[in-house]
């Protein structure tokens, strides 16, 4: 590629610093982080239980997506029915924030190293102006889910910055989600089985702990469905396997040993 035609890798670099910087944020204490790559169906990313944690948690979106569920989870109904954002919002917010990301990252370097003030001002500007319609967007949804003006216009504004308006597609997706019970969103985006071990994980912190967070699963499945979630034997089985975690459900090839996860003793197929 001629050189004339890449942008100033220096600024180039500062922006993506900065696209990245907007995705260090707080996950509170006990939240599930969940990521998504092109590459990857949505996964979960352990976070430290006990204590509220930052985390990089999105890595130049809307091409990774990320959503922090919080485990306390059955809060009160704010409305009646669950409002999905409309399709063409949801198309609109993730282009834009495509454009958005790479034109910060390479447009405006290229243009202001090949057309000076006059390039950088120009894309600078057309970038503000697709931040603000996502702003105009994501602002209108969360009034739609009744949040309060001021609160949604907090949460809106700062995707007018062509730094964070990536993160519009996550927003849309977080709101959408909140009302729910993370249990219900995990079983909705997890693979079965790496929903299966956040259940199997998630009562047993419940029946064995007295956190008013953890218990809440359990006001939810009931008791006895609890108790039978975590008498089940882990599936599938591995043939090799000598024995499972009682908590986390991962299985080992002897019995004389300790989670690697939860430190607690395999035990031995019943
Ligand atoms: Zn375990």
């Amino acid at each position: 590629m001629a050189a004339w035609l890449l942008p100033d890798p220096e600024t180039s670099g500062v922006f993506a610093l900065l696209v990245l910087l907007e995705g260090w944020r707080r996950v509170p204490q006990s939240g599930i982080l969940l990521r998504q790559t092109p590459v990857s169906g949505w996964q979960r990313a352990s976070v430290w239980r006990d204590r509220t944690s930052r985390r990089l948690i999105h890595v130049f979106p809307p091409i990774s997506s990320a959503l922090v569920l919080e485990s306390g989870g059955v809060r009160e109904k704010r409305h009646a029915a669950s409002h999905r954002p409309r399709m063409w919002e949801v198309i609109l917010v993730w282009f834009s924030g495509l454009i958005g990301t790479l034109g910060i990252v390479l447009v405006v370097p290229f243009a202001s190293l090949r057309f000076g003030w006059a390039g950088l001002l120009s894309t600078l500007a057309l970038l503000l102006t697709l931040g603000c319609v996502t702003a105009v967007v994501v602002f209108r949804y969360l009034r739609r889910m009744n949040l309060p003006r001021g609160r949604a216009s907090g949460i809106a504004l700062p995707l007018i910055s062509p730094f964070a308006i990536g993160r519009g597609h996550d927003l849309l997706r977080e709101y959408r989600c909140h009302d729910a019970h993370p249990a219900a969103v995990l079983r909705a985006v997890l693979p079965p089985a790496d929903f299966r071990a956040w259940l199997r994980t998630t009562v047993y912190d419940a029946v064995h702990s007295s956190r008013q967070d953890d218990y809440q699963i359990v006001e939810l499945l009931g008791m006895s469905s609890c108790q039978r979630i975590l008498s089940e034997l882990p599936h599938p089985r591995d043939s090799d396997a000598e024995g499972y975690c009682p908590r986390c459900g991962s299985q080992y090839r002897v019995i004389d040993a300790l989670c690697a996860d939860c430190g607690l003793t395999v035990r031995a197929w019943a």
